[in-house]
């Protein structure tokens, strides 16, 4: 295959290095892909802004790229076939181009996936993807690096992958209006269906200075909205010589910025939420009023199966906590259904138990088999069809639970600050409360653009869409 000579001199010039060398006329270009969680966008906004740095200019995903890299997911198979479809597209549009493969799916399916693609960058070396790109070019000196099999697999110790911290945060030109700011990474709980320890490594913390640091970068550059992101970042802790540092210290110092308008926390363990994390942000402003605490069933028995460290009574009395101290706060989980042994009588539970707990919304996902996981290897495992069924009635009563939520807003005319995100429609424009309900508005000054702008919502009315339609008060 013909592929685009880049010399490390190309790869790793700066932009003035490109501008003022005489061959070369244009930019080199990349392209992202990002399947997956916050921190995959989190971690392709570092990327990007690597890449800018060095001189490279980001295209589409659909237009020809001279790299183009993807970052994977592996959490379901779904993820992992849309992992390989996103890889034979890339090389369809990319022919000459350099496909570059991190994440995840990159971690465990390596092996599988190398013949398809030119560099697949394990966890602890994404750190230096310049470096391997730069080794591409030298396939003989990466034979030798790396062994026949681990060809175009860059990697090293397991310990590497433990305990190194690559540092990321959305970037401008990926075009999110909320950043995601890495401040964890991996997980040592181990939960029996979750392949994630074994991709990312044991739990280890960004320090505080360093999240500060990009905290305020992501701020003056127009950021408004920054939310915090980890495989289990309730598990936070970075170490400095004999003092430890938690997630409520490292609340304090984000909170406390000057000019952050709002933080929000992603997905957090209901049994890291402690009351000293309640203390630090039920009374900041500028902390918004939504959490996201996985449950994944509403069983006992299967909770204990699935290994997760707390039992319904737990759950519920977190749920409790959140609401009487944080006002008019929202709470969203995630559920499996279909995790082997459950039976009619675990799932009728479960979904009574949504019924009943406060929480409105629901991300369900049917339990996806991950080879080398403990419950990969038990007894009962559910028919496809059973799980499919399951899901759609959990996701049914989702809908009913997020809807009453939405009428109670209408009901109580509430006013909220939404920071709206994109253009829906002509003249319609979208963006999220504090407490992440989606709102739509008709601004009566059709052309102006509210991207990334902040204003004084009026909640008027239910769209058909479990979303609310409100009005700008300045408009009235
Ligand atoms: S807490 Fe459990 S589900 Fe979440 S990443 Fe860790 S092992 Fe996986």
């Amino acid at each position: 295959m013909k592929r685009m000579k880049l010399s490390k001199v190309d790869l790793l010039a700066n932009i003035n290095d490109i501008e003022t060398c005489g061959d070369v006329t244009k930019k080199r270009t990349v392209s992202f892909y990002t399947l997956g969680c916050r921190l995959n966008k989190a971690e392709t906004g570092t990327f990007t802004k690597q890449f800018i740095d060095n001189g490279f200019s980001v295209v589409d995903f659909e237009e020809s790229a001279d790299v183009v890299l993807i970052n994977t997911c592996v959490v379901t198979d779904k993820a992992e076939s849309v992992c390989r479809n996103v890889i034979r597209r890339a090389r369809k549009i990319s022919p000459d181009g350099y496909i570059v493969v991190v994440g995840c799916y990159a971690e465990i399916e390596g092996q599988n996936i190398s013949k398809d693609v030119d560099l697949i960058i394990k966890a602890s070396e994404k750190h230096k993807i310049f470096y391997y790109l730069d080794k591409c070019e030298e396939k003989h000196s990466l034979l030798q690096v790396f062994g026949p099999i681990k060809e175009k697999v860059a990697t090293v110790s397991e310990n590497a992958l433990n305990t190194t911290f690559f540092h990321a945060a959305s970037s401008i030109e990926n075009g999110n209006t909320r950043a995601f700011l890495k401040i964890q990474d991996g997980c040592n709980f181990f939960c029996s269906y979750c392949i994630i320890p074994y991709a990312r490594g044991r739990s280890r913390g960004a320090d505080i200075e360093t999240v500060c640091t990009q905290a305020r970068e992501l701020i003056s550059s127009g950021f408004k909205e920054i939310v915090l992101t980890g495989i289990n970042i309730g598990d936070y802790r970075s170490v400095d010589g004999d003092k430890i540092s938690r997630l409520p210290h490292l609340l304090r110092a984000v909170l406390s910025l000057n000019g952050l308008e709002r933080l929000r926390l992603s997905s957090i363990e209901p049994n890291t939420i402690t009351d000293e994390l309640l203390d630090v942000v039920c009374d900041a402003p500028n902390f918004m009023n939504h959490f996201h605490i996985p449950l994944q069933s509403g069983d006992d028995e299967i909770l204990r199966l699935m290994g997760r460290k707390y039992t319904l009574v737990d759950y519920t009395n977190v749920i409790k906590k959140i609401i009487d101290r944080i006002p008019n706060v929202t709470i969203g989980t995630d559920v499996i259904v279909g995790h082997p042994g459950e039976t009619e009588e675990h799932f009728v539970q479960t979904k009574n138990f949504l019924q009943d707990i406060a929480v409105s919304h629901f991300h369900i996902f049917p339990y996806s088999l991950r080879k080398g996981t403990k419950s990969a290897q038990m007894p009962n495992q559910i028919e496809k069809r059973i799980k499919k069924m399951r899901a759609r009635e959990l996701i049914e009563l989702g809908h009913l639970k997020l809807k009453a939520r939405l009428i109670e807003e209408v009901s109580a005319q509430r006013i909220f600050q939404v920071l709206f995100e994109q253009q829906v429609s002509s003249g319609v424009w979208e963006g999220y409360t504090s407490n992440y309900l989606r709102v739509r508005v008709r601004p009566k000054q059709a052309s102006i653009s509210l991207k990334n702008e902040i204003r004084d919502v009026v909640i008027i009315s239910v769209g058909e869409d479990l979303y609310l339609e409100g009005e700008i008060i300045a408009d009235k």
